[in-house]
């Protein structure tokens, strides 16, 4: 018997909402029935992507916000349980991917990666976790989460991916902490670790599609709606079911 649960009465703030992985979450959660504030700096998407989850008959709120700036970060939690009362689940999705050759690639790049990948993650979950904390006593389902999305690529490391492989790997390796640190508590900590996914990802730098399949050749990529189903496998498990870690590839990426 399934004993999936729904999100009702949950919030959500998922980043990176604007595209891609995170769009499709939000989608996603709302669709179970979590109230969901959408992170990200185009606020105009964040509005449209709003206006559909509302017409839809469920509850968003658009929140601009860049991420790297830890002021900004603590904003969008505090206006999120300023409007919603409460947060659930926090899904850190925000990223960007700026591969190539190190001796050529600016140091802004792998600063922008530095800042958004690991930052940005770190500085919206130490905003959001005395909430978490503290709603897991009033929470339906007795148990929050926080769901880190970080890579194949923070697993494996390869050539040219240095610093976006270091911004993963750190992910990878903060989440397994954290969960530790505060399972206990009913907070559940989780890493997904998606292999290549049709997003707008590889088109953040020129020629990191040719660099990819360079290396894995042609391949059906995962769609982003293949991630939210990951999310929320884990999220809509009942709260003795953690699940700590899924690997999700194309079946084509060897
Ligand atoms: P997209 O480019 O489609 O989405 C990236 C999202 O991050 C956008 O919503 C963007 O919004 C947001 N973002 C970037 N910078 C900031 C910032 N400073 N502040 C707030 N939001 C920011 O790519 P994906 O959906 O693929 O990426 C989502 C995550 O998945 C990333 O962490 C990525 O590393 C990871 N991933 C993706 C894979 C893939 O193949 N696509 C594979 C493995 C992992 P905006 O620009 O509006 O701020």
């Amino acid at each position: 018997m399934s004993s999936f649960e729904k999100l009702d009465k949950t919030v959500a703030l998922v980043t990176g909402a604007s595209s891609g992985i995170g769009r499709a979450t939000a989608l996603r959660l709302a669709a179970e029935g979590a109230s969901v504030a959408l992170v990200a700096r185009r606020e105009d998407r964040l509005e449209k992507l709003a206006q559909q989850i509302q017409e839809d008959g469920g509850s968003a709120l658009s929140i601009k916000a860049d991420i790297s700036s830890a002021r900004e970060a603590e904003d969008a939690v505090a206006r999120t349980v300023a409007e919603f009362g409460r947060l659930d689940t926090l899904v850190n999705t925000a990223g960007v991917m700026l591969n190539g050759p190190s001796i050529e690639a600016p140091l802004e790049e792998w600063d922008r990666m530095v800042n958004v990948n690991l930052r940005g993650l770190m500085y919206m979950t130490k905003a959001a976790l005395p909430h978490l904390v503290a709603a897991v006593a009033t929470s339906p389902r007795k148990v929050v989460d926080v769901v880190n999305i970080s890579s194949v690529a923070g697993r494996f490391a390869a050539a040219q991916v240095a610093i976006y492989n270091a911004t993963k790997f750190a992910v990878t390796a903060a989440t397994e902490a954290w969960r530790q640190e505060f399972t206990k508590q009913s907070v559940r900590f989780s890493v997904i670790e998606p292999g290549a996914t049709a997003t707008e990802l590889f088109g953040h730098k020129e020629g990191q599609w040719e660099g990819f399949t360079a290396m894995f050749g042609e391949v059906e990529q995962l769609h982003a709606e293949d991630i939210a189903e990951a999310v929320s496998f884990i999220v809509t498990n009942p709260r003795r079911v953690a699940i700590n870690e899924i690997v999700v590839r194309p079946t084509d990426q060897s």
